[in-house]
């Protein structure tokens, strides 16, 4: 078969999928009404007073803006899955995202209601507030813009779509003469807010995808499989420690040699020569990742995960390109400074540290500032080249629990994403 009508045959199925998603939603809204009307029947409201406040906003702000899926086909007349991604991709070095997941039966068993909004490219939080007099209730809406704003019915496709795909074929890419493309996606937000589970899902289609633009040679100036070989690399930086996910969690050491180049001395990296061989690398790591979690006080929430995907020349073993996935430690540290135990104060200064570098150093990307702090923390340092080289590119997922009583994480989760890279909320929802 022509490779044209291969790519017609993917494009209709794709198109296909997407009716079906959007059938989906449409159904889903509909049971969650239910719901709703049925817990409020049953006097089982959470507090029916803002749930109303919420609601009212909503049906305010909705005509205005729409959901992504729905902005995105009646913006580009085209639909997310049959453009190509050279056409989602901006040429902007940043791309910041918002994806909010939906109320948990933990947040549902404690009466909390859905106090976060996505409205692409905004996303909103109504954070409960009651009145001096002590009974009148209000709620504060604070809305942030950013590059994509997706709700809890955008999958995880759909997220990586706009985010990670563009990226492996930016670093798939042969055609920049003279520098190495890197890129680097990270996952931040509050513990439980769905970081791990939007970063395993990238992590799946980033190893079919990698594979199938490498071995498809049509593809404009890219790398191909038979001059190029794929490895990985995965590590873990807990508190001062970092340790090796793919070799019995060897404890490493990271470098930064004369000429600048910062090298993580013992980490070792493990080729694979197909998506299935890459997909058991993964979770392998994963799976070192875990066990650990359960020996200590829920470790994964307190390091950052990096998966580094490194594209090589076959001959030479010469670096072509690297993508970096991140998945970051949670990022609520607010409560941590009461607590009495050291390590944990220690571990949490840690956090706030490297978060907010990284911050920093995201922001000089966009700025190319001469001065990137990068030295003032293990993973900063480490991710160096994904911040000082002219070919570097990120995307940044902030992930955001829906729950009434999250709504000061969640503001502070959105403020973050919103100092990477500052977007006027400007007349968005105005008249
Ligand atoms: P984090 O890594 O930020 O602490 P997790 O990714 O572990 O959070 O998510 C917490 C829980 O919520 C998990 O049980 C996960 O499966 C679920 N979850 C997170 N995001 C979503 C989502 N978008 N859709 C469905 N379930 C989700
Ligand atoms: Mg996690």
């Amino acid at each position: 078969m022509l490779a044209k009508d291969q790519t017609r045959l993917r494009i209709e199925k794709m198109e296909a999928e997407r009716q079906q998603r959007r059938l989906r939603t449409k159904e889903l809204r509909h049971t969650r009404a239910e719901e709703e009307r049925r817990n409020i029947s049953q006097g089982n409201p959470g507090d029916v007073d803002f749930i109303g406040l919420v609601r009212q906003w909503r049906e305010e702000h909705s005509g205005v803006a729409l959901r992504h899926e729905d902005s995105v086909s009646v913006t580009s007349g085209a639909n997310a899955n049959t453009a190509s991604p050279a056409m989602v991709a901006s040429d902007d070095k940043i791309c910041v995202c918002v994806r909010k997941r939906s109320l948990n039966s933990k947040e549902l068993a404690k009466l909390e209601h859905d106090a976060v909004t996505c409205l692409h490219p905004t996303a909103t939080v109504h954070s409960a507030k009651v009145r001096v007099d002590g009974i009148s209730k209000y709620c504060d809406h604070h809305t942030f813009k950013f590059d994509h704003a997706f709700d809890e019915l955008s999958s995880t496709e759909d997220v990586y779509f706009y985010t990670a795909k563009p990226l492996v074929r930016y670093v798939c890419d042969g055609g920049n003469k003279g520098v190495i493309p890197r890129a680097t996606v990270f996952a931040y937000g509050q513990t439980g807010s769905g970081k791990t589970y939007t970063m395993t899902g990238i992590q799946r289609m980033v190893a079919e995808d990698i594979f199938s633009t490498l071995s498809n040679n049509n593809i404009g100036s890219c790398y191909s499989l038979d001059n190029t070989t794929c490895s990985i690399a995965i590590f873990e930086i807990y508190g001062g420690r970092i340790q090796d996910l793919l070799n019995n969690r060897n404890r490493l050491k990271v470098l930064e040699d004369g000429k600048g180049e910062v090298i993580v001395s013992g980490l070792e990296e493990f080729q694979a020569s197909t998506p299935q061989e890459f997909l058991s690398l993964i979770e392998q790591g994963q799976k070192n990742r875990t066990t650990h979690a359960t020996e200590a006080n829920d470790v994964s929430s307190r390091s950052h995960a990096i998966c580094q995907i490194l594209l090589r020349d076959k001959t030479n073993g010469k670096l072509r390109g690297k993508l970096s996935l991140v998945d970051l430690a949670g990022s609520e540290r607010g409560n941590d400074t009461k607590e009495h135990n050291r390590q944990r104060r220690t571990e949490s200064s840690e956090i706030n540290t490297s978060l907010l570098a990284l911050k920093e150093c995201i922001r000089a990307i966009d700025s190319e500032s001469k001065h990137v702090p990068y030295r003032q923390s293990k993973l900063t340092l480490i991710l160096k080249d994904c911040f000082v080289s002219k070919a570097a590119r990120t995307a940044m997922i902030a992930t955001l629990s829906p729950g009434s009583n999250s709504t000061d994480h969640t503001v502070n989760t959105l403020r973050y994403a919103d100092r990477i890279k500052e977007q006027k909320v400007g007349d968005t929802f105005a008249p």
